[in-house]
């Protein structure tokens, strides 16, 4: 194992030519492999060997891309899946069950929100939501004996609030709960979740980790080393009938969640990150600490630049020195990343005015990729939330948020300041 910086770890890892082999990850567009003799498919089939049958359950391209984001994150194992949202269900689904319950801090994506309160709550998982600034008597009273994970972004989408990792991680471990963070934000460039306590991280890959805007994914990564046979595990410690008996603990003592996460909900579901969209996403990542540079230095200037506006009423972005989170920040984020927010005088009509008259920034429902682009989360991304969770979740009628993109700053500046004008 090597001592490679996070720069040379997003270039060179997940793939290792073999010599004369391709230098770039080949796609390996096929759905079966063929094998010599019947054993050693029985043998893939029962867990045994490793290697590869079908590509509903492992590709040789996704378990590359699956190695380099493992390595960029600091864990064991990572399992890719066909969507961020995917991921999120799966990171809960697989050690929770029908009359269980997840304690998850409120500050969340929307289409999370949506998941764990009416999807989730259809399965019989129940949520608990807690503000995270809450006192941790706040959050320990909301954990029951049927609790199964505390669950937080890292930054989040889009109220920028930063999590208190290492809080939230004792907490989690005091009640032997695993603490699971969306990093999709952050990145592991920018945040690497495992050295502040984190015991699962999962990540949208279709945002910064692609960064073009191509692919959508999602991935799940285990850090290792939590203890499992606590007691409130059952599923991971006894044996599974799904598999002869196996026992992931004992079986894959070194990344148990991660094997059952495969073996049962990839399988079953059927989710699966295609080997055409882990290949961009790998392209994507040769580049991430470049493109997270850039994208945290422009957010920064744009923000500064929007505060100083006569015509703008708020911004957000915790690089600022004034941000309520800009403390948070500092322990945790090597930069701020490229999502700021911001409301205009004259509240969301004037906002939209702003919005429809942007030339270099478009309307897009999406965030963190390489061109700036704007959305309004209340009448978009947030739109199936109510009044009281929209406010849980800090998204006010006039929250414009601006993923900003690696292009010039000044051209950046000069498409807000002329469609400011026009207010
Ligand atoms: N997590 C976060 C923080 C997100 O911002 C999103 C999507 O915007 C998701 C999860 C869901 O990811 P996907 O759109 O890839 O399903």
């Amino acid at each position: 194992m090597n001592n490679w910086k996070l720069e040379t770890i997003a270039v060179q890892s997940g793939y290792t030519p073999e010599n004369g082999g391709a230098r770039v990850v080949p796609i390996t567009q096929s759905t079966t492999y063929k094998y010599n003799d019947a054993q050693s498919v029985a043998d893939l089939f029962d867990l045994k060997r490793e290697g590869f049958f079908y590509t509903r359950l492992a590709n040789p391209t996704v378990a590359c891309f699956e190695g380099k984001i493992a390595a960029l994150e600091g864990g064991v194992a990572a399992v890719a899946t066909s969507s961020g949202q995917n991921a999120n269900l799966l990171s809960i689904m697989n050690i929770a069950r029908c009359g269980d319950h997840v304690v998850a801090l409120s500050s969340l994506y929307g289409g999370t929100i949506s998941l764990f309160t009416n999807t989730m709550k259809k399965m019989g998982i129940e949520f608990t939501f807690v503000r995270p600034e809450a006192t941790t008597e706040a959050i320990e009273a909301a954990i029951r004996p049927n609790t199964k994970a505390i669950f937080g972004e890292v930054l989040a989408n889009p109220e920028l609030v930063v999590l208190d990792i290492e809080r939230m991680a004792d907490i989690a471990h005091r009640h032997g709960l695993p603490l699971i963070v969306d990093n999709t934000f952050p990145t592991p460039y920018l945040c690497r979740p495992f050295q502040f306590g984190a015991d699962i991280v999962t990540h949208s890959t279709t945002k910064y980790l692609d960064g073009h805007a191509t692919s959508v994914g999602g991935v799940i990564v285990e850090k290792g080393g939590f203890n499992w046979s606590n007691g409130k595990f059952p599923e991971l410690c006894t044996p599974d009938i799904s598999y002869h008996g196996l026992v992931y603990t004992e079986n894959f003592a070194a990344c148990p969640y991660s094997a059952k996460m495969r073996a049962q909900w990839i399988r079953d579901l059927g989710t699966p990150q295609m080997p055409f969209n882990a290949f961009l996403t790998m392209l994507g990542c040769e580049t991430l600490h470049l493109r997270m540079e850039r994208h945290s230095e422009n957010a920064q200037k744009l923000a500064e630049f929007l505060l100083a506006h006569p015509k703008v009423s708020w911004v957000k972005y915790p690089g600022l020195p004034g941000d309520s989170q800009h403390e948070m920040a500092k322990k945790y984020l090597k930069g701020c990343s490229g999502v700021l927010s911001f409301g205009v005088k004259g509240g969301k009509a004037a906002g939209e005015i702003v919005m429809d008259n942007l030339k270099l920034a478009a309307i897009a429902v999406h965030v963190a990729d390489v061109r700036t682009c704007v959305l309004h989360p209340a009448s978009m991304t947030h739109r199936q939330l109510s009044e009281e969770e929209l406010i849980a979740a800090g998204v006010s009628a006039d929250l414009i948020r601006v993923s900003v993109g690696i292009e010039n700053i000044d051209d950046i500046k000069a498409d807000f300041e002329q469609a400011l004008a026009l207010v």
